[in-house]
């Protein structure tokens, strides 16, 4: 046996971080240690190219009741006809859910990254923006999604697919409306869930479904289950073009270890004690975007519904990637963020994205969140002064010891 003493160092050293830094990044979590059993485990040995009982290599008998599993509780989870839980990853999950529904060059219309869209809804840089002719909209100058303006260029640019979902929107998507917009253009709607998916199964963010054709997530965000996708829909016909889409279009053999740790995943978010998770991550931010505006900072849109909020420092002298420089010495690990309208370059940006999802998964409620507000607004009040920045990071470490992470596992 071969003991890796570099990658096991990294490891420890990563775990460190983890545990003594306060996770702010809305789209990271800290997942269950049942679920990191079955990504470690054997069934990463295991090619299943294909779907349960269709599989082109033999032994995956085993392997197919794990895929089974995940589908059936997939399904239950999102209360819908039809899953597919092999993309490796939510942007794979996209460009499946686009594959199934559209030709190279046909148009697609998706919410404009610097408004708070993700890359794979039709950004330029990405293969979703050079495959597709892409068109975007915003939101206006409250920072809330505009439904006349969006069904404007939707009558405008007619395209054949309208996505709605957001990695950096802190209110409520309008589904239904979004539907009516796509039936009255003629497109398909699909809705990225990839954030909000843990607030939805929940009860606490209105489904997609019935109003979306297709519904794609990922699996470790507000889910807290491991890094993966997965895309929905209640359509047979569309079931079959979204599997053919992803195998063999697009991937090879699924990772049936993720699968069966995507399953995993999914009973924790059936179990009733989900309801109070989820609950308390939307809580909770609300509690920090209050904070925050007391101490005299603006938030896109004014405020949060969900378990993110963007400041935005449009109107200070220092940047976004200022803030998360100063941050991250003071023990508070988060992400400038490009704001509506935005001025400053991509690499700069005016804006900070903050979530709870994973600091909830640590068990901080409400008392906890004032006291990182106030950490948050002492150090951005006092960018440049290292004793504060040195007193702020005792706050937060103190903050992490009283709630620790993975307190039995060893690593
Ligand atoms: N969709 C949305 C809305 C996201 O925010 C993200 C990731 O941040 C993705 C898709 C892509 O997920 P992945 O990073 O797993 O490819």
């Amino acid at each position: 046996m071969i003991f890796d003493t570099e990658i096991n160092e990294i490891i420890k050293e990563e775990f460190k971080r983890q545990n003594e830094n306060l996770e702010m990044i809305a789209s990271e979590n800290f997942t269950f240690p049942e679920v990191m059993m079955a990504t470690g485990s054997i069934l990463t040995n295991k090619y299943a190219e294909g779907y349960p009982s269709k599989r082109y290599y033999g032994g995956c008998e085993i392997v197919d009741k794990a895929e089974v599993l995940a589908i059936e509780r997939c399904k239950k989870l999102f209360n819908c006809n039809y899953a597919n839980v092999q993309p490796h990853s939510g942007s794979q999950a996209n460009q499946g859910a686009y594959a199934a529904l559209l030709n190279p060059g046909d148009i697609i219309l998706g919410m404009d990254l610097s408004a708070g869209g993700h890359l794979t809804h039709g950004s330029k840089v990405n293969a979703s923006g050079k495959v597709y002719t892409s068109y975007s909209y915003g939101v206006d100058e409250n920072g809330y999604l505009n439904y006349d303006e969006i069904e404007k260029i939707a009558l405008e640019v007619k395209p054949k697919l309208i996505v709605c979902g957001a990695s950096a929107y802190a209110r409520i998507i309008d589904f239904e409306r979004f539907r009516k917009i796509a039936d009255k253009v003629g497109a398909f709607l699909l809705a990225d869930i990839a954030h909000i998916a843990g607030l939805v199964v929940a009860n606490l963010h209105p489904s997609p479904f019935p109003h979306a054709h297709i519904v794609t997530s990922t699996t470790h965000k507000t889910l807290r289950g491991p890094r993966g996708g997965i895309i929905m829909t209640n359509d047979e016909e569309l079931a079959k073009k979204i599997n053919s889409a992803i195998f063999p279009n697009l991937q090879g053999g699924p990772l049936m270890h993720i699968i069966a740790a995507k399953a995993v995943g999914f009973k924790y978010n059936l179990d009733e004690s989900w309801k109070t998770y989820a609950n308390q991550v939307i809580k909770n931010c609300k509690v920090l975007a209050d904070e925050l505006l007391k101490e005299g900072f603006k938030l896109v849109s004014g405020g949060t519904d969900n378990h993110l909020l963007l400041m935005d420092f449009s109107n200070c002298e220092f940047s976004g990637k200022d803030a998360q420089i100063a941050l991250e010495k003071a023990g508070i690990t988060a992400n400038k963020n490009s704001v509506p309208n935005e001025k400053r370059s991509p690499f700069i940006t005016s804006g900070l994205r903050l979530g709870t999802a994973a600091l909830s998964a640590r068990g901080m409620k409400e008392e906890e969140m004032k006291v990182i507000a106030q950490t948050i607004s002492l150090v951005l009040k006092n960018l440049n002064n290292d004793e504060i920045i040195k007193k702020a990071k005792e706050t937060t470490l103190k903050l992490s010891e009283n709630f620790p992470l993975y307190k039995d596992l060893k690593c």
